[in-house]
């Protein structure tokens, strides 16, 4: 049975992730498990209960209405998910809105109507739309229709995506419709890609090289992770690829300590921890690896 796509978030107004003024849809469900993913709340591609502790008065309201015994006050992520129905009675009752669920449904034609509303802020800024997760590409039949709606309506698209997709599905049924791809690689070599996000990267490195050939407008991003995908090793090994395939130009991700707490709003322990941002000395080190491969635009 195929997943309903869910939606985590619709950011307008994005002045980031694409050109000019954008809206931005992120999607739920991916198909790889980064120890470090940024969006952990889009990993999975079900509906999810998020509990901000932050935002608790521990008022006790929620233990109340709980008719699974999933809430547990002495247990540190607070909601016991094995227990946990999505009833929402939690969240109807919380008086701070500290609990509410990941993941809404939207039909393709509801997600249009939103979109437009900015589309004069697109037309007059060179924006447009940017497909994001989570991986889009999750729900390919899905976000083939909506892209078709959004070329009928002359709205620039820009997709996110891990790489890690259906070669032929996607050139069929993504390709004609995207104006712009941002294509992430993260490790180079397969064994440490396969041990830090669970699959390896030899499909997605064939798809990559795959879109070279098609001629679209196409960024390689690589996402900065400290001690994993930040190595000199890593970073010179993606370098010397991108440049055999003739890259010129590059994305890098900086890294964002917040997904930690994100992490743990939905009950996951998180598979890694490095809780800093990355200092200038540091950025200046990993730009240096990419400078003297005489890449643009980092
Ligand atoms: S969603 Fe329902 S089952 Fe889950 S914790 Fe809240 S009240 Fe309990
Ligand atoms: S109802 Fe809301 S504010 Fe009250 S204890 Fe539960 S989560 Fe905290």
């Amino acid at each position: 049975m195929k997943i309903k796509p869910l939606v985590v978030d619709i950011k307008r107004n994005a002045l980031d992730d694409g050109p000019g003024i954008r809206t931005l849809i992120f999607f739920k469900g991916c198909p790889l498990s980064c120890a470090w993913c940024q969006n952990p709340e889009a990993k999975s591609p079900t509906k999810e209960l998020y509990f901000d502790r932050d935002k608790c008065i521990e008022c006790e309201m929620c233990l109340t209405r709980c008719e699974q015994n999933a809430i547990d006050f002495e247990y540190e992520y607070r909601i016991h998910r094995n227990l946990c129905n999505l009833c929402g009675a939690c969240i109807n009752i919380c008086p701070n809105d500290a609990l509410k669920f990941v993941g809404k449904e939207y039909s393709i034609d509801e997600l249009v109507k939103i979109i437009l509303k900015d589309k004069v802020f697109f037309d007059n800024s060179n924006g447009g739309v940017t497909l994001s997760g989570g991986e889009p590409l999750y729900h390919i039949d899905y976000v083939h229709d909506l892209l078709i709606k959004l070329k009928k309506n002359k709205i620039h698209t820009c997709i996110e995506t891990c790489g890690l997709y259906n070669q032929s599905e996607f050139n069929e049924l993504i390709l004609p419709y995207i104006d712009l791809i941002y294509f992430d690689l993260k490790i180079f070599n397969p064994e440490l890609h396969a041990q830090y996000c669970q699959v390896s990267n030899q499909k997605i490195l064939e798809n990559f090289e795959d879109l070279i050939k098609k001629h679209k407008e196409l960024l390689p991003r690589i996402p900065l992770i400290p001690n994993i995908t930040d190595t000199p090793q890593n970073l010179t090994d993606l370098a010397k690829y991108l440049k055999s395939l003739n890259i010129k130009t590059i994305g890098l991700l900086p890294y964002n300590p917040l997904w930690i707490s994100k992490s743990e709003k939905i009950g996951i322990r998180p598979m890694y921890n490095y809780s800093r941002w990355l200092n200038k000395d540091e950025k200046e080190k990993i730009k240096l690896i990419f400078s003297e491969f005489e890449f643009k635009d980092f």
